[in-house]
């Protein structure tokens, strides 16, 4: 599927802006992770029809880190049930740094899944006979979110092994307090496997995607978790994903998220779509300064944030062909980022098969209502569609939202076709049948 313009335009001109950012720095606790580039930046997108859009490094390999910690989680819970992962790891937010000492007085249970502390617990829960074979099944559950085979930075691995000696003090006094069991060289160990798989901002997305659509990888259609295994991730990424910044992150960005050592960070709109960015120097809480910027942006612009009133009922969006060169897009309800990217996707595929002189009807007679950013997305699109010698009209008082020229746009669907049909005929006729340039004639709605 070709991405769509208006949305990989979006993404290309916030990062072109955000790419100059200073400020941070790159983790260097892990040596390796020091050799980063702090101004590599990618950003991606996709969809729940899993359309991808993207930008900068977006295929720039990184290790995955804490990013890795919702999706171990999810495949603990798959496996063992809320109750017995509840049982060894908590879902309270710490308020605390991702590597702080977290044993809840009593049981020594760690504050949640999503640092480190409780994320080591969650890697030692997931079934397995051996360290290896536990390894190997994270790896598949990471490989079948991304939609592709991951591997092992072998280097960025020996890297943490080697000093990561906070991690192992966390394990062995949570072995102490009883709240992670068996050996702990051997669960720190697959826990450093885990964080150094090898990633891509694209394949985050994607991972993203599928936990906002119900645990259904959107590229592949498999279902890698149970919807419902997907939603509770998604609740503990949303109350504890951003380390203790993440209060303020609900507050601001309002989407559930994660965030990790390398740069890496995700965000999920559940049943929109799943973004993810790379930019290594990291804030002083630990998360990526130019993603975490890229998420504030568009969650503002675009309305994404998970408490905003959706409005009426969805929007639907459908095509049609009519004749050889006129193609009909219709949308119904309201239009926000989401619904925008879907009408903009069916208009791609409309116009896709239309010869060069076509045509093309936009009828949104029915869309109750459009916020700014997307009738920009819309009429930039319109507007390239003609520059490419198309004929467009729209239909409706959203129609016009989105149509900088008054003259094209109708009162109904069969005066817009009528109207395209005979623009188009007369661009298809011999040269001397032309009549003057179309406008004045239309008929106005
Ligand atoms: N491997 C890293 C650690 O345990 C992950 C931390 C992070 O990404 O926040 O220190």
């Amino acid at each position: 599927m070709a991405a769509v313009g208006a949305v990989s335009r979006a993404l290309a001109e916030l990062h072109a802006r955000l790419a100059v950012v200073d400020g941070g720095a790159v983790a260097d606790y892990i040596p390796q992770l020091a050799l980063a580039d702090p101004a590599a930046f990618g950003l991606a997108l996709v969809s729940m029809d899993g359309h991808r859009y993207s930008a900068g490094d977006a295929l720039a390999p990184l290790t995955i880190q804490s990013v890795s910690k919702p999706f171990v989680y999810a495949l603990a819970l798959a496996e063992l049930g809320l109750d017995a992962v509840t049982a060894r790891v908590g879902a309270e937010p710490s308020g605390e740094g991702f590597n702080a000492i977290s044993l809840e007085p009593g049981t020594g249970r760690p504050a949640n899944p999503m640092i480190n502390a409780g994320a080591i617990v969650t890697t030692s829960l997931i079934p397995a006979d051996s360290p290896s074979e536990r390894f190997a099944r994270i790896l598949a559950c990471l490989s079948a979110f991304a939609g592709r085979p991951l591997d092992l930075d072998e280097a960025v691995y020996a890297s943490e092994s080697r000093t990561g000696d906070r991690n192992r003090a966390l394990a062995y006094l949570m072995r102490g307090a009883g709240s992670l069991t068996g050996d702990v060289e051997q669960a720190v160990d697959v826990y450093f496997r885990q964080c150094a798989v090898r990633v891509t901002a694209a394949d985050l997305a994607v991972m993203a995607a599928t936990l906002a659509g119900g645990g259904v990888n959107p590229v592949t259609g498999e279902q890698v978790v149970p919807e419902l295994t997907a939603e509770r991730v998604l609740a503990v990424m949303a109350t504890c994903g951003m380390y203790d910044a993440a209060g303020d992150w609900l507050l601001r960005v309002g989407l559930p998220a994660k965030g990790g050592v390398s740069g890496a960070l995700i965000a999920c709109s559940p049943a929109r779509f799943g973004i993810a960015a790379y930019s290594p120097p990291l804030d002083p809480v630990g998360n990526p300064v130019r993603g975490v910027l890229a998420l504030r942006e568009l969650s503002e612009r675009y309305a994404l944030h998970v408490m905003h009133h959706p409005g009426a009922a969805p929007a639907t969006v459908a095509r049609d062909l009519h004749g050889e060169s006129v193609a009909l897009v219709t949308a119904r309800g309201p239009l926000e980022f989401t619904t925008t990217e879907r009408l903009l996707s069916a208009l791609a595929d409309a116009v896709a098969p239309l010869p060069s002189a076509g045509g093309v009807v936009l009828d949104l007679d029915r869309v109750t209502r459009v916020d700014g950013a997307s009738a920009a997305m819309v009429r930039e699109e319109l507007t390239a569609l003609r520059r490419r010698g198309l004929t467009v009209a729209a239909v409706g008082e959203a129609g016009a939202a989105v149509l900088d020229d008054p003259d094209h746009v109708f009162g109904t669907r069969e005066r817009a076709l009528a109207w395209c049909e005979q623009q188009v005929a007369a661009a298809e006729a011999p040269a001397e049948l032309h009549r003057p340039p179309p406008g004045g004639d239309a008929q106005h709605w």
